[in-house]
């Protein structure tokens, strides 16, 4: 597997360039957030291990502009400090998964072994279905370029929604996934936030992107 390593500390990239380069892997290093950015738009590669600190920028931010082009590739993040904020940082930009340094080469090589086992799919962290987009991590979901203010249910509801898009939901799974135990029990308690979910999203000249599956449920669909 061709594998980018984003590491400006020399030393530690000849450890791990050797140790990879070990079990197979064709290894591109770069020092720099420029230089990782030119290897990744020219070639392809089946895993990015990104330092957070380099000298020219954040690996944090590297992460969610490589995510923002709609790359795929599995990321694994090295961070220099135990702080949990990083790591949710790091996941939230979108990285697969993160080691703390420092660490045994022998866990690089088993978290490396372990991403290059899944199944490619979209690691984007934001979730999108047509013009209606929401972003999990900053609790923020917008249609084309605005802004959908939600209440926290409407939120989780289309979230719901946007992870089964094209398929229905019927009232059944959205209680089931939307609502705790405590719910009001009302019975058209997803009726009535599906309606107002809707009026949210309603903009005029654009079609309704929640279908109504008469006697079955919702489906979010693109429309466009
Ligand atoms: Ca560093």
């Amino acid at each position: 597997m061709r594998v980018l390593l984003v590491e400006d500390d020399d030393a530690l990239a000849r450890v791990l360039t050797r140790g990879m380069a070990e079990e197979g892997h064709a290894v591109d290093h770069a020092g720099t957030v420029a230089a990782a950015a030119e290897a990744h738009a020219v070639n392809q590669y089946d895993l990015v291990v990104l330092d957070l600190g380099l000298p020219d920028g954040d690996g944090v931010a590297l992460c969610r502009d490589l995510r923002a082009t709609g790359a795929t590739t599995p990321i694994l993040m090295l961070t220099a400090r135990d702080a949990l904020s990083d790591k949710v940082a790091g996941l939230d930009a979108g990285a697969d998964d993160y080691l703390t340094k420092p660490f045994a080469y022998p866990e690089l090589a088993a978290r490396v072994r372990a991403l290059l086992r899944r199944p490619r799919e979209t690691v984007s962290p934001v979730l999108a279905c047509g013009d209606v987009r929401l972003d999990p991590a900053a609790h923020t979901a917008w249609r084309g370029a605005i802004m959908i203010p939600l209440t926290p249910r409407e939120f989780s509801l289309l979230d719901y929604l946007l992870r089964r898009a094209g398929q229905v939901c019927t009232r059944e799974d959205l209680l089931e996934h939307v609502w705790d135990a405590h719910y009001d029990g009302l019975s058209n308690v997803v009726d009535v936030h599906i309606a107002n979910l809707r009026r949210k999203l309603e903009q005029p000249g654009r079609p309704d992107p929640l279908q109504t599956v008469r006697g079955v449920g919702y489906r979010l669909v693109d429309e466009r």
